[in-house]
C-alpha cells in the first residue's frame, strides 16, 4: 500500500513548527516530509486552491527514487503520457525530421515519467491534505527573523510564529524577496519569452509534439495523451532581457507574442488568433535563479524558489523534488536548523549546478537563433534519429545525486 494513504494527523515529535510558502511541486513534497519526520507543518499558497492548470513535465533520474520512496511511483505511471515522437516541420507543414522524445530530453524510457503538472500537483495534494494545514487565498506580507523563532505577518493582517519557514514559492518567490533582497540579484534570463496556452487540436495529434522553427522562434504544439480537444502552444522567442512589471500586463505579452511571430509560416496566423482571444496566457521571461546561498538565519528556500533551472532544461519539478526531500531529511537528522541548511547546500549544490547546467543541450537546443544553426540542428537531430542516439550528458546530471545516506532518516 503507497506510504501516503497511511498519513494522517499525527502530533509532531518535537514540536517544532514549519511554515511552508507555497503550494505547487516543492512545497507540498516538503509537508508530505516534514510531516512524515514529525514537524508541525502549515503550508500558505495565495491561489485560493492548487493551481492544477499546466503544461507537461517531466520526472527523472534521482526525483522517481523520491517518488518511489513517497510511495507515488505507482499513481505517477498510471499518469504517464508516453509521448511517442517528436516531429519538427518546415514553414508549409512538411517533416523535416522525426525523433524519440527521450534522445534529446535525456528520459530514460520505461523509468522517468512524462505527467502534467496539475495532475502531479494534484496527486502531492492528495498525499498531505489531511496531515498538514493548508491555507488558501493568503501570503506572507512581512517577516521577522528573530531568536525564538519567526513571526509572520500574513496579508490576512494576523501575526503567528513559527520555527522555521521555507519559500516554496517559485520563481518569483516572495519570501526570497523579503529575505534576500529583489528577483533581478538572481535571475538570470535564458534570452527567451515564452507563452503557452491551450488551443484546438485541428491536426489531431496524440501523444506528441510538433515542432516549428524559425531563426531565434520556437511554436510547438504538445498532445498530452489522447488529448482529442486541444493541445498545449507553446510560442518562445528570443527576447534579450527581463521584463519589468509592463511584463504582467496581458496586451503587452499578447502584443510581444505576435510581434515576435509577424509573417511566420505553418499554423503561426491561426495561432495567434486563439492567443489573442485566450485569457488564460502563461507568459513570462525564461530565466534561471541563481543564489549563492538558499538560507538566511530560520529562512530557507527550495524548488524553484531557489534555483530554478528554466523550463528549457526540463528539470524545475525533478529539482524540486529531490530538494524538498534532501531539505526535510537533513531539517529530520539535526535539531539545529542553521547546521541542517548547510547540510541542506552541501548535498544539493552540485546536483543543482550540474543540472542548470544543461541547458544549452539536448532539448535546450531547441531555438537555434540563425539560419545556419537551424539546419545544422535539424542535421544533428537527423543523424541522432539514425543511431537512435541518446542525451548522455543530461542523463548523468539528472541522478547525480546520491540519496542513500538518507534512507534511514527519521
Ligand atoms: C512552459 C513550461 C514548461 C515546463 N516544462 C517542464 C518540464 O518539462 N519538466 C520540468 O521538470 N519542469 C518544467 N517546467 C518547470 C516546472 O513547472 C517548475 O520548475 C516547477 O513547477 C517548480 O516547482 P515549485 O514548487 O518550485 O514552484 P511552482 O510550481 O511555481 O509553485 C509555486 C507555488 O507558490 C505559489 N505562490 C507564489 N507566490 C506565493 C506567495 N507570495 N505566497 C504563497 N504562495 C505563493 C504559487 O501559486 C504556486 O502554487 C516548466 C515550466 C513551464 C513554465
Amino acid at each position: 500500500m503507497p506510504d501516503y494513504l497511511h498519513m494522517t494527523a499525527s502530533w509532531p515529535q518535537d514540536g517544532r513548527r514549519v511554515l511552508i510558502a507555497g503550494g505547487g511541486i516543492a512545497g507540498p513534497a516538503l509537508a508530505y516530509w516534514l510531516h512524515r519526520y514529525g514537524f508541525a507543518v502549515t503550508v500558505v499558497e495565495q491561489g485560493n486552491t492548487i493551481r492544477r492548470g499546466g503544461y507537461p513535465v517531466d520526472l527523472r533520474g534521482s526525483a522517481i527514487e523520491v517518488a518511489t520512496r513517497m510511495g507515488i511511483l505507482p499513481r505517477l505511471e498510471q499518469e504517464h503520457i508516453r509521448s511517442r515522437r517528436i516531429t519538427f516541420v518546415d514553414a508549409d507543414g512538411n517533416q523535416v525530421v522525426e525523433i524519440s522524445p527521450d534522445w534529446i530530453t535525456g528520459s530514460v524510457l520505461g523509468r522517468d515519467i512524462e505527467l502534467t503538472r496539475g495532475t502531479l500537483v494534484s496527486l502531492l495534494y492528495a498525499c498531505t491534505r489531511d496531515a498538514v494545514e493548508y491555507r488558501f487565498s493568503d501570503s506572507v506580507a512581512e517577516l521577522v527573523d528573530g531568536p525564538l523563532g519567526v513571526d509572520i505577518r500574513f496579508s490576512g493582517g494576523t501575526w503567528e510564529r513559527f520555527d522555521v519557514v521555507i519559500g516554496a514559492d517559485g520563481i518569483h518567490s516572495g519570501i526570497r524577496r523579503l529575505v534576500f533582497g529583489p528577483e533581478g540579484r538572481f535571475a538570470h534570463p535564458v534570452g527567451f519569452c515564452c507563452a503557452a496556452f491551450l488551443a484546438p487540436n485541428t491536426m489531431r495529434l496524440s501523444h506528441e509534439a510538433v515542432c516549428y522553427n524559425v531563426p531565434g522562434r520556437l511554436a510547438a504544439l504538445y498532445a498530452v495523451g489522447e488529448c482529442p480537444g486541444s493541445v498545449y502552444a507553446i510560442l518562445a522567442f528570443a527576447h534579450p532581457y527581463l521584463l519589468g512589471r509592463e511584463g504582467r500586463d496581458r496586451a503587452v505579452q499578447q502584443a510581444l507574442t505576435a510581434h515576435a511571430f509577424a509573417g511566420a509560416g505553418w499554423k503561426l496566423p491561426a495561432l495567434l488568433d486563439v492567443m489573442r482571444d485566450c485569457d488564460d496566457i502563461y507568459f513570462d521571461t525564461v530565466q534561471q535563479i541563481r543564489m549563492d546561498g538558499w538560507a538566511q538565519g530560520r529562512v530557507a528556500l527550495v524548488g524553484d524558489a531557489a534555483y530554478a533551472p528554466s523550463f528549457l532544461t526540463g528539470q524545475g519539478s525533478s529539482l524540486a523534488l529531490v530538494g524538498a526531500y534532501v531539505l526535510a531529511s537533513e531539517l529530520a537528522r539535526d535539531s539545529d536548523y542553521e547546521r541542517a541548511f548547510g547540510a541542506y547546500h552541501r548535498k544539493l549544490r552540485s546536483f543543482v549546478n550540474l543540472n542548470q547546467a544543461t541547458l544549452g543541450q539536448g532539448v535546450s537546443g531547441m531555438i537555434p537563433a540563425t539560419a545556419e544553426q537551424l539546419t545544422q540542428r535539424n542535421r544533428t537531430i537527423a543523424a541522432m534519429a539514425a543511431v537512435g542516439g541518446e542525451a548522455g550528458a543530461e542523463r548523468l546530471a539528472h541522478s547525480a545525486i546520491d540519496l542513500s545516506t538518507y534512507v534511514h532518516v527519521g
